[in-house]
């Protein structure tokens, strides 16, 4: 499945990761979340925001995402998606 695909699913997915896993894992911070970084990234990717140095920061920090994999209803590697398409992202980085 191509990565864009991978986000898709994970962006509007209803997050069961997210209650199986909790606070402690930060899979409730909604910046450090699966669902919520594969939106960013769709949106940047799909030219609906713009590409900044916060943005890729926040994108590289899979610590949480990785945690949820084990959680994931779908079997999803968001974590590697999210690096797939790292590259299209910083090259596209917003330097205003
Ligand atoms: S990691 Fe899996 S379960 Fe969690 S939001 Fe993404 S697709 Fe849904």
């Amino acid at each position: 499945m191509a990565e864009q695909d991978i986000l898709a699913i994970c962006a509007f997915c209803p997050a069961p990761c997210r209650s199986a896993l909790g606070e402690v894992h930060g899979a409730t911070t909604e910046t450090r979340q699966p669902s919520a970084l594969a939106l960013v990234a769709r949106s940047a990717l799909g030219g609906r925001m713009p590409v900044t140095a916060d943005i890729l920061a926040r994108l590289g920090d899979l610590d949480t995402v990785r945690t949820c994999q084990s959680a994931c209803s779908y079997g999803l590697d968001i974590a590697a998606a999210l690096e797939a398409v790292r590259p299209r992202l910083e090259a596209m980085i917003d330097a205003r």
